[in-house]
């Protein structure tokens, strides 16, 4: 189910005119459809025995509240990566006991925040950490459930700028060493090794990779099962990828067999950290068209929207859907065009060769799978401001973050206090 379609000629959300979004809070902006979200969530969590599985959303593909809560309402845990993330989670309703804490790099505090609130697992990715959590955890008293994140040597086969499974990538034990760790680890005081945890990327569109890296597991389980560890938790990740294009990601049905058909065998509860495919889908960014213009070599079409509000097309060379909120006629006119934004870098190109029909300065456009890794990646690069996000339910729709204002971005900043007007200044 798509919640973006078009009725009467014009892209809604749900029940929702999208023009009617863009004449309350202006353009850009982020728009989430919450059964969008819905249908994500319980397809993935339907997927697997309720009892048996426990889905902790990765916060980092979209951290705001309004849609964490929408998730844990459904009963999503939280994957978090630092500690605002856990914040994010608390404050957005998410129980303590389905936060697991993942992360290559947690600080002392962060670990000792973690501990304090008591979350249900915390993923440590090296043997300094593993050292580090130890004493925190001793010194507060605490017993720290862990998984031992392990790095398979497995190639995602994704950008490889988010590929993480493979032994030159900075992330997880690597799984020769990881018995070794686990002996460690039982040994060491304020520490209780309960589950193995892997992930080998993001955006994976294939299941081969996935197959590959769980059946390293599952000999690593058997292998630490026979050395007298009672491992009855695994920690899968998340990784799923979702359509863009013309990709056909793995459906949750096909992904559940697979993890039966490698790890069924061993019993044990299952952890999922699903972030894109839960809210990639369910979200898309609303722009205005500023110009058409026509180069020498190329159609611009330069939209309101750039870089710093959707980053994955310059950062990862992504690939996202442009669609006018206008549906294009049968036989309306297209010409190829480069849908572009305002900021000083050619790396500011939202989509490239793309037919699009005419368009006016004003029209509204919907870039779409928008809702993963769109504004939480957000800057303010070029001094723009962070743009609003919007959630549709039904025929309702919320600003779940307002635009900030000019004043809020420029006090951020503060002058040092040598700093007088100078003589010369024409600032009045
Ligand atoms: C990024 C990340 C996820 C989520 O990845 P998706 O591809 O968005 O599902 C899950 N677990 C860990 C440890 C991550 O770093």
């Amino acid at each position: 189910m798509n919640p973006f379609v078009y009725k009467n000629g014009v892209l809604h959300a749900e029940d929702v005119a999208i023009p009617d979004i863009a004449a309350a809070v202006g353009t850009p902006f982020y728009c989430y459809s919450t059964a969008g979200l819905v249908q994500r969530y319980t397809a993935f969590a339907d997927a697997f025995p309720h009892n048996r599985a426990t889905i902790c959303y990765a916060v980092k593909a979209n951290g705001n509240l309004a849609v964490i809560r929408t998730l844990a309402n459904l009963g999503a845990g939280a994957d978090v990566v630092s500690e605002g993330e856990m914040r994010r989670a608390l404050a957005a309703g998410v129980p303590p006991d389905r936060i697991v804490f993942s992360g290559v790099g947690k600080s002392r505090d962060e670990l000792a925040f973690a501990l304090t609130q008591g979350i249900a697992q915390i993923n440590v990715e090296s043997e300094p950490e593993l050292e580090a959590l130890s004493e925190i955890s001793a010194a507060l008293n605490r017993t720290a459930a862990i998984g031992l994140r392990v790095n398979p040597d497995v190639d995602a086969e994704t950008h490889e700028k988010i590929s993480t499974g493979k032994a030159e990538n900075k992330f997880g034990i690597d799984i020769s060493h990881a018995r070794a760790v686990f002996a460690r680890a039982r040994d060491l005081p304020g520490i209780d090794p309960v589950s193995v945890a892997v992930h080998i990327g993001s955006q994976i569109t294939d299941l081969h990779p996935l197959r590959t890296a769980f059946g390293h597991v599952a000999t690593l389980v058997d292998a630490l099962r026979a050395d007298g560890h009672s491992i009855d938790r695994l920690d899968l990740g998340g990784g799923l990828g979702i359509r863009y294009d013309d990709e056909t990601p793995p459906t949750p049905a096909a992904y559940a067999m697979m993890i039966d058909e490698t790890l069924g065998r061993l019993d044990c509860h299952l952890m999922f950290e699903p972030g894109r495919v839960m809210v990639g889908e369910a979200g898309i960014l609303v722009t205005s068209v500023l110009y058409d213009k026509a180069g020498l070599a190329r159609r611009f079409v330069i939209v309101d929207a750039a870089m710093n509000d959707l980053l994955r097309p310059s950062m990862y060379d992504a690939y996202h859907g442009v669609a006018p909120v206008r549906e294009t006629l049968g036989d309306a006119v297209l010409s190829d065009a480069d849908i572009v934004g305002p900021v000083c870098e050619t790396g500011d190109t939202f989509a490239r060769h793309r037919a699009m029909p005419m368009v006016d300065p004003g029209d509204l456009l919907a870039i779409l799978s928008a809702g993963a890794y769109g504004a939480v990646m957000a800057s303010t690069y070029n001094a723009r401001l962070l743009v609003p996000e919007v959630l549709v339910k039904d025929d309702a729709f919320a600003v779940v973050r307002a635009r900030p204002t000019y004043d809020d971005l420029l006090n951020m900043d503060q002058f040092a206090d040598w700093q007088d007007l100078g003589q010369n200044s024409t600032v009045s």
